[in-house]
């Protein structure tokens, strides 16, 4: 007993010192006192003599700076030097751009949320909100989607006006070019409610605001160029394109096969230095109207003419359209959801150097201008659009669910039913808040790389089940396409999403955890920094620090994982109040049990984890949920912590809970090397996993929280169009909805009556007035349900048409024989 106590003892203070990140010194002292006095105490001398000489045989070198570098640091930096893969430059690049916010704390395995929960609340500047309360208001009273996705694969004239206009093109340029200078917030606002109106006008408002012309131009233009383009982009007077991708560079943007060789030509009489150009790009938006074309390329110098280098590397260039030899104008047609999309190609075209954004000295910078940039854009655009997607899906099903009767009930009181509304809530309040923080971190001067890709990621992909969810719910009223179908294109849609700035699978399997691990990570970067300093000794200096850090934190995590596993991250300091403290608990083992995991795989298999795409796709799954959660965490104390939002917050925190769970556990039992998959499972489920996802029961508290009107569904459909208009069935649907609810007490009494058979006529209406006449219902009441039957019919009807007018207005037989008479 007296050998297991003090045994105890030291186990003990060890693994507080390590739960609680002591010192090495600190953790020498504890454990040689603890193991002292208590072995004295229980009298096992033998074992505290034991003991004793155990931990100072690992304190004593491990203190000494001089014994440890030499003798164990440089051997290990030797060894470090030789397995770490060496990172092309590409992915130097990727590295180093961009910052590191709160997702660092989350890989932390201790993360500090009070660092989170000082952030700053964002808000809307009294301008953007007039801006939102006005311009965006007006556009999109302005919008008819059937107009633009069938009748004119367009927007209409009078809508391009109104967006040049009033400056939709120029949020991202500051006021001092004549832009709008808007913070990121205000911009994914705006998006977020066209995006509510119309995929096609956010699409074609958000590229221009997204990487592209203006951003590069804003970084990296020389003054002549900033004057130039960016007070005529700020109003429309320029349509801006950025054009990466061609036939043989998707996802793998480096390896485009376009080129620029640097010649001389004579131009107008003058010799002028310049390049020739040879390009095929496709999938370009904004390209068919563009008017000013930013181009990628790789730029040679075989003659020598700029410097000794002869391949410059990618760089990039304003090409106005009016250059000789520029092909542009055709349009592909994505999904019909028809923004401006289309090919653009040249062979051998002369430009001046001058066309070089930044001019000659950024020749070969343009992939980390484009790296450094991109973050910013792929923060907003794609996240803010798929964020006012599911935002409309909440308010058009919730409204329609109640609304649609089958069985004698709303189709909302059906369970299954019930079960996908509950998703579209909760995934809609976790897809806001994710949209939200990243747009904050923006704001807050960050160039959030990791943080935007997993924005990009699942705003998208929450978007792709929701809106799979809202169809199903809306049945065949959804599937007939037609100026009344308000569902249809934004699920047609939904693949574009996906596939742009970053298709999902690799953004996923490659580049959340990817990116994230190391760049997140608070020891791995400094090690691999460490390899590339010149002078020796600060080598081995710097590489000493990092590594012992990283031992102690590894330890660290270990014992955090283990002891947060066992005891259901029950106790312990940390923040909220308390709803949400156990919420931040549970936050707290899964950051440890990520650490944990992430060394290990690093440790274990090297550069080699690089192409387990799979292992690091569910860990860049785990970084996410903690991400979202966190978000979704801030949110709430944002609002005030509205208890009317707990129903929410607790489904989609759940949901994300119980996500990590899988998504380490899959990564755990797919792990390669089997004794530390097993060891890994002890300390990560010491017992098993017991996350469930959110119940049945709370599924039907937020399916009746977005079925009727309330606080918490005015948050969820925040920056979404509901105004009432001719345009807008979305709007009208809501405005009746407090009539339908009030209508279902009423509706159950005369359906008592139908039942009963107390009717004679066959007709609606003319029950309807029996019912008035017998008592059954007032007056009152039977106004009411003669109106909300009227109003329902509307909006559960669908279009029909002439056969006619389904065929396409110009086919390619008409058009072959067009261009055959021309000929
Ligand atoms: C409507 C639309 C608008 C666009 N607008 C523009 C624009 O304005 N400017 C511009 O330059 N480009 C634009 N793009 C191009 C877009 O960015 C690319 O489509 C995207 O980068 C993917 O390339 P890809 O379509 O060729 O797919 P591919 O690269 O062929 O990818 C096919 C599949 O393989 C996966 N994959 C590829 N590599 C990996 C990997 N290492 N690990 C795991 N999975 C991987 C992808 O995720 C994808 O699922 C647009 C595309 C579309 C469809």
């Amino acid at each position: 007993m007296s050998v297991i106590l003090t045994l105890l003892a030291a186990l003990i203070a060890t693994g507080a010192c390590a739960y609680h990140r002591s010192s090495l010194r600190t953790w020498a002292i504890a454990t040689v006192i603890a193991t002292a006095v208590v072995g004295l105490m229980a009298g096992a001398l033998w074992t505290m003599f034991i003991l004793l000489v155990i931990e100072l045989a690992i304190a004593v070198p491990l203190l000494m700076d001089g014994f440890r570098r030499k003798q164990i640091s440089a051997p290990l930096l030797k060894l470090f030097a030789q397995v770490t893969p060496k990172l092309s430059e590409t992915e130097q690049t990727a590295l180093e751009a961009g910052t590191v916010g709160f997702e660092g704390e989350l890989f932390s395995g201790k993360p500090d949320w009070h660092e989170l929960l000082k952030q700053p609340k964002p808000e809307l500047s009294v301008e953007e909100q007039a801006f939102m309360d006005g311009p965006v208001e007006q556009l999109c009273g302005m919008i008819d989607d059937w107009q633009i996705t069938h009748e004119l694969a367009d927007l209409p004239p009078d809508v391009w006006a109104f967006v040049k206009k009033h400056k939709f093109f120029g949020m991202i340029i500051p006021k001092s070019y004549g832009g709008l200078g808007f913070s990121a917030l205000a911009h994914s606002a705006v998006l977020q409610k066209l995006a509510t109106m119309s995929a096609t006008v956010a699409s074609t408002v958000a590229v221009p605001n997204s990487l592209g012309p203006a951003e590069l131009l804003l970084h990296y233009g020389s003054d002549e160029q900033k004057n130039h383009y960016l007070p005529r982009l700020a109003v429309g007077e320029e349509i801006p394109c950025f054009a990466l991708t061609g036939p043989y560079a998707g996802s793998d943007a480096t390896s485009i096969t376009d080129y620029g060789i640097v010649c001389k030509q004579t131009v107008d009489g003058v010799e002028t230095l310049g390049m020739k150009l040879t390009f095929d790009k496709r999938y370009i938006t904004l390209a068919p109207i563009a008017t000013v074309v930013g181009l990628a390329f790789r730029l040679y110098d075989p003659e020598h003419l700029l410097g000794e280098k002869e391949d410059l590397g990618i760089t990039l260039a304003l090409l106005p359209r009016s250059t000789p030899g520029l092909e542009i104008g055709r349009r592909h047609l994505p999904l019909n959801v028809p923004f401006q999309n289309g090919p653009l190609h040249g062979k051998d075209v002369f430009v001046p150097l001058s066309v070089l954004i930044g001019g000659p000295q950024m020749a070969g910078h343009g992939w980390r201008m484009l790296v450094e940039c991109l973050s910013v854009g792929r923060a907003i655009s794609l996240p803010s659009n798929a964020t006012g997607g599911v935002r409309a899906a909440v308010a058009a099903t919730g409204a329609y669910a109640r609304m649609r009767k089958q069985f004698g009930l709303s189709v909302a009181r059906f369970e299954g039913v019930e079960e996908a509304l509950a998703r579209i809530g909760g995934l809609t309040y976790a897809t806001a808040a994710l949209s939200r923080a990243t747009a904050a971190a923006v704001d807050r001067g960050e160039k959030p790389a990791v943080p935007s890709a997993i924005a990009k990621y699942h705003a998208t992909e929450w978007g792709r089940v929701i809106a799979g969810d809202a169809m199903d719910v809306h049945g065949g009223k959804a599937v007939q396409l037609g100026p009344k179908n308000y569902a249809g294109r934004a699920w047609q849609g939904v693949p574009i999403a996906i596939t742009v700035e970053g298709a999902n699978i690799m953004t996923r399997s490659l580049m959340i955890f990817g990116q994230g691990a190391i760049r997140c990570h608070p020891y791995v970067l400094k090690e691999m920094q460490a390899l590339s300093i010149a002078d020796y000794g600060d080598r081995l200096r710097t590489f000493d620090r990092a590594l012992f850090g990283h031992v102690g934190f590894g330890i660290s995590n270990a014992v955090r994982s283990f002891t947060l596993g066992l005891t259901g991250s029950r106790f312990g300091d940390t923040a909220g109040d308390a709803y949400t403290r156990r919420y931040y608990r549970k936050l707290n083992r899964y950051s440890a049990a990520l650490a944990l995991c992430a060394d290990t795989f690093m440790g274990v298999l090297g550069g080699k984890l690089k192409f387990k795409e799979k292992l690091s796709a569910r860990l860049g799954d785990v970084l996410s949920y903690l991400y979202i959660a966190s978000a979704m965490l801030k949110r709430y104390e944002d609002t005030g912590r509205p208890e009317a939002d707990r129903p929410l917050l607790a489904w989609a925190f759940h949901e994300c809970v119980w996500r990590m769970q899988m998504a380490l556990d899959g990564a755990i039992r797919n792990f390669p090397v089997r004794p530390v998959s097993w060891l890994l499972r002890a300390l990560v489920f010491p017992l098993g996993r017991r996350e469930v996802p959110p119940s049945d029961r709370l599924g039907r508290r937020v399916a009746a929280l977005i079925t009727a009107p309330g606080e918490a569904r005015d948050r969820l459909t925040e920056w979404t169009y509901l105004t009432p208009t001719a345009n807008n069935t979305i709007g009208r649907m809501n405005a009746l909805l407090p009539d339908v609810i009030a209508a279902e007490p009423v509706e159950r009494k005369f359906g008592k009556a139908q039942k009963a058979g107390q009717f004679k006529s066959h007709d609606y209406n003319g029950q309807l007035v029996e019912a008035m006449q017998a008592g059954v219902i007032t007056a009152a009441e039977y106004e009411l349900l003669k109106r909300v039957r009227e109003r329902v019919f509307e909006f559960i009807s669908v279009d029909d048409f002439d056969p006619s007018e389904l065929r396409a207005a110009v086919t390619r037989a008409d058009l072959k024989k067009k261009l055959a008479d021309a000929a």
